[in-house]
């Protein structure tokens, strides 16, 4: 495993990390064997949030006696002072720690960034714990390409994390910036939500940029957290045969796919959105039509359910045409 510093934190992570969604899947006994091994493999970058259910509360009981070789980053939706020094406290608990190493703003929008800035908003809190030594570097998590032009200007953030993957290269520039400014960079979706299969692939083409301090794929199970370090460690340029591959997944994916981040729900209709395009997914380039279709049909809302109000489209932070997504859904499933 290789080190990389995380900007001006001064944190030596693994470039490896382990993303803390996929845990919710799991239960507290695979996060445990995950940690373990995790640990004698090298990874010290764990990153959750107070949003991933029991993600905190798995990690917290796989942590009892790993805690000091970990370097532990989870995140709060808080806008206020109020909600944040609340939440501050909640992961604490969960994570069964007294010293959270970066804690994050999670994914505002522009409303939400000036509610946090403001008098009694939520950076107030994090300053305050920060000082108190409750946690040790302030972040930020984004979706949109203008808020992170914006977060590299204030002077609080010691960390971006933001999407980078074989599909959505949008961030690019303003990942070398980071490096430039000494803010660590770490990078979420390296598959793109799920929407990238050849897990190898992916990895090859983050492992190239030294411009990222910390790649989080997430993991539920030992055999992923071994196939991603593995392929991370080749840094050998990517091959021409590696680069038409790229090529071949961006022509086929485009940008209008769902990275299942869920920031759309919950639906008016009850519909699990990103379970529909998932299992749209799987059916349509996968060739697994039959198992898609018996997993589809199980979700009981379907896109058919659908009752065009658009206000997932309001949430959705990649700005996807749901209700036309819906409409295609309708057509491949029949329902
Ligand atoms: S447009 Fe359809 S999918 Fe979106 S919230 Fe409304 S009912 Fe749900
Ligand atoms: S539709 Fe948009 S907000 Fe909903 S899960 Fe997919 S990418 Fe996320």
């Amino acid at each position: 495993m290789e080190y990389r510093i995380l900007g001006n934190t001064g944190l030596s992570v693994s470039e490896v990390g382990i993303g803390g969604i996929p845990i919710q899947r799991a239960d507290a006994i695979t996060a445990c064997q995950l940690l373990a091994r995790a640990s004698e493999l090298g990874v010290n970058f764990i990153d959750t949030a107070r949003a991933y259910s029991v993600s905190e509360e798995y990690l917290g009981q796989a942590l009892e006696g790993l805690r000091d070789r970990f370097v532990l980053a989870t995140k709060s939706g808080a806008k206020t002072k109020e909600d944040m020094s609340r939440d501050i406290r909640i992961s604490l608990q969960n994570l069964r720690t007294d010293y959270i190493d970066l804690y994050q703003l999670h994914n505002p929008n522009e409303a939400g960034l000036e509610q946090i800035l403001a008098p009694g908003g939520a950076l107030e809190a994090l300053l305050e714990a920060k000082e108190a030594g409750v946690i040790g570097h302030i972040g930020i998590t984004l979706h949109s390409k203008e808020l992170f032009q914006k977060a590299l200007e204030l002077s609080w953030v010691e960390t971006v994390m933001f999407p980078y993957n074989i599909v959505e290269t949008q961030g690019e520039e303003l990942i070398a910036r980071c490096k430039e400014k000494n803010i660590g960079f770490i990078c979420m979706k390296p598959l793109a939500g799920g929407a990238l299969d050849d897990a190898q692939l992916a990895m090859r083409f983050l492992a190239v940029n030294d411009n990222i301090s910390v790649v989080i794929p997430g993991m539920a199970s030992l055999q992923e957290l071994e196939q991603n370090i593995v392929s991370y460690s080749n840094k050998e340029p990517l091959t021409m045969e590696e680069q038409n591959r790229i090529a071949a997944v961006r022509k086929e994916l485009g940008t209008n796919f769902c990275r299942r981040c869920n920031y759309c729900a919950p639906c008016t209709a009850g519909i699990s959105i990103y379970s529909v395009f998932l299992m749209e997914g799987y059916f349509t380039r996968y060739n697994l039509q039959e198992w898609a279709r018996g997993r589809y049909e199980a979700l009981g809302k379907t896109a058919i359910d659908c009752i065009g109000c658009g206000v997932c489209e309001t949430r959705c932070p990649y700005d996807l045409p749901i209700r036309d997504m819906m409409k295609k859904a309708v057509q491949v499933f029949g329902k």
